[in-house]
């Protein structure tokens, strides 16, 4: 098997780092106490006082009519619009990579065609942002693997089953979820999805989380059991975390409860997968783009607005525009510093929006095996760590490919383990599901997506009770001459890469009227 290679996020970068009096000097670099100590001893041995560490300026100075932060299908989305516009554009990117919870990695098995997407894997029929930006792209799709049955793991005991709903042991709990589904699917149509805060019911369910709901409305504790494996399964948190009105609008969003958590081939959000994997969407708008234009491994730290211009202050580069389009989550963007400062309901607003925790699993196998089971490889348990997972082969069908998902408390229980911890944690879920076979790939991979610093958990920001009615307003309202962009202000398929399209082009047009 082999092992887990790390992305190299740099939580180093922003420790060998520091603000000097409001702004962010770049080049403490030497910086660490090694580089220190020996700076002051070569003066000694020279009989002069240790000169004062001077900070280096950022080395790049550049100017465009927008800056935009954050390389993922977001600010990348916007960045192409600007230029489509005959606008100039620099994107200021975290990391060392584009895509941002788009990641494709080596399946780790030699000769093997495809990639394992560490983040963003489907698209569906109805996300017709994301579709066309790929069919822009030339970046074609294929269907996800779904021949067969499904498997439910209940109190220990193995079900096959087809259709939308698992088979609960209480069958009164499969109708009594079927009714549920269908009264939050009402519900959610009442949410104005520009407006959540003003649906009819907005306060009553804002004022609610969706556990709360659930014991309220779901009588059967197996009813309660399987929605809150869908709500963990859609926003990878507890029920108890999530606001009921955010859960309603993030469904209307979407378009109704059935199309989150369709099984694959059924019109759902998992019926296709991305030829080449998902990060190859945003690896190709940067290459069109340009490097001059991409600057990676730049986190931008403050943005200085003046009278006729913003300055955005990143490690290695300084970039003056005269609009910026802020392309990242809301909790990241509360790690920006801003002169002058946000207002108040803004910077309230990005402490209040936690991201769920997720680790995605991978494990790779000469065949999908399963498959000649009768099985398409789909899971839902109601006993972790996995419990979902998907056959995530390439289109070929070699190597057999399974992705696990671990949500919520159990993610949070795996985040600090070793890789061989996680890997076997996760190996004794397969083969609880598939048997002894899915207990030695030949290659296994996780991400743990709460560690990376420059996205904090996954796959969205959500909103607790109180936020969406009180502080939701200030999530795309600009400020002065900032526009915020990513998937979290998305208004369609809210989370999802299409939203993040949606977003990037509603940025991209908002600055755009202002040149
Ligand atoms: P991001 O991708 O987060 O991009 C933000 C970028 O900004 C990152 O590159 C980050 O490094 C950078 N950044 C952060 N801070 C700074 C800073 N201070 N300065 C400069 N740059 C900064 N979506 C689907 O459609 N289908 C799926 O199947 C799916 N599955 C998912 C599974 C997992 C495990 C995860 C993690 C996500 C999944 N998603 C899925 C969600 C999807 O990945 C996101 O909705 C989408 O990628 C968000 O794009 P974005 O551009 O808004 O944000």
């Amino acid at each position: 098997m082999t092992s887990n290679p790390r992305e190299d996020d740099d939580g180093t970068q922003i420790s060998r780092r520091r603000f000097v009096t409001g702004t962010l000097a770049a080049g403490a670099a030497a910086a660490g106490a090694g580089g220190a100590a020996s700076a002051d001893a070569a003066a000694t041995k020279h009989n002069k006082k240790p000169k004062p560490k001077r900070h280096k300026p950022a080395s790049t100075t550049r100017s465009a009519d927008v800056v935009v932060v954050g390389a993922g299908i977001s600010g990348l989305t916007a960045a192409r619009a600007v230029r489509a516009a005959g606008h100039s554009v620099i994107v200021l990117e975290a990391r060392g990579r584009v895509g941002g919870r788009c990641f494709s990695r080596p399946l780790g098995v030699p000769g093997a065609s495809d990639v394992a997407n560490m983040g963003a894997t489907f698209v569906g029929p109805t996300q017709t942002e994301i579709l066309g930006l790929m069919s822009e792209l030339g970046i074609p799709k294929f269907d996800v693997y779904s021949a067969g049955s499904l498997l439910y793991y209940e109190s220990g005991k193995l079900s096959r089953y087809t259709g939308t709903i698992p088979p609960s042991s209480d069958p009164t709990a499969v109708l009594e979820l079927g009714a549920g589904m269908s009264q939050i699917d009402q519900m959610a149509s009442t949410v104005p999805l520009d407006k959540p805060w003003a649906a009819p019911n907005a306060g009553a369910w804002d004022s609610i989380t969706v556990e709360t709901w659930s014991e309220q409305n779901l009588l059967s504790a197996d009813a309660q059991k399987l929605f809150a494996l869908a709500v963990e399964a859609i926003l990878s948190v507890e029920p108890r975390d999530v606001s009921f009105l955010y859960l309603l609008f993030y469904i209307h969003a979407a378009g109704n409860i059935e199309v989150l958590i369709d099984n694959a081939g059924t019109g759902g959000a998992q019926d296709f997968r991305v030829s080449g994997g998902t990060q190859g969407i945003a690896v190709k708008m940067a290459d069109q783009l340009g490097r001059k234009h991409v600057l990676l491994n730049n986190p931008v730290r403050l943005l200085s607005q003046g009278r006729k211009s913003i300055v955005a202050h990143a490690d290695k580069a300084t970039v003056t525009a005269k609009r910026a389009i802020v392309a990242i989550p809301p909790h990241l963007a509360g790690r920006i510093a801003y002169e002058p400062r946000m207002a108040a309901v803004r910077d309230q607003l990005t402490q209040r929006v936690p991201v769920g925790s997720l680790i995605k699993t991978i494990a790779v196998y000469d065949t999908p095996f399963w498959r000649d089971e009768g099985l398409n490889g789909q899971v839902t348990s109601d006993q972790g760590p996995v419990k979902a997972t998907f056959d995530a082969s390439p289109a070929s069908g070699t190597p057999g490919v399974l992705l696990g998902f671990i949500d919520g408390d159990d993610a949070r229980a795996l985040d600090d383990k070793s890789d061989a911890e996680r890997a076997s944690a996760a190996l004794a879920s397969y083969v609880r599901y598939f048997g002894k076979e899915a207990g030695n790939p030949r290659a296994y991979l996780d991400q743990v997506w709460a560690n990376e610093i420059y996205t904090g958990g996954c796959p969205v920001g959500i909103m607790p009770p109180g936020v969406m009615t009180e502080y939701a307003y200030a999530l795309r309202e600009s400020s002065g001459r900032i526009h915020w962009a990513g998937t979290e202000t998305a208004t369609v398929w809210t989370g999802y890469m299409d939203g993040a399209v949606q977003a990037g082009k509603r940025a991209a047009a908002e600055a755009l009227a202002e040149l």
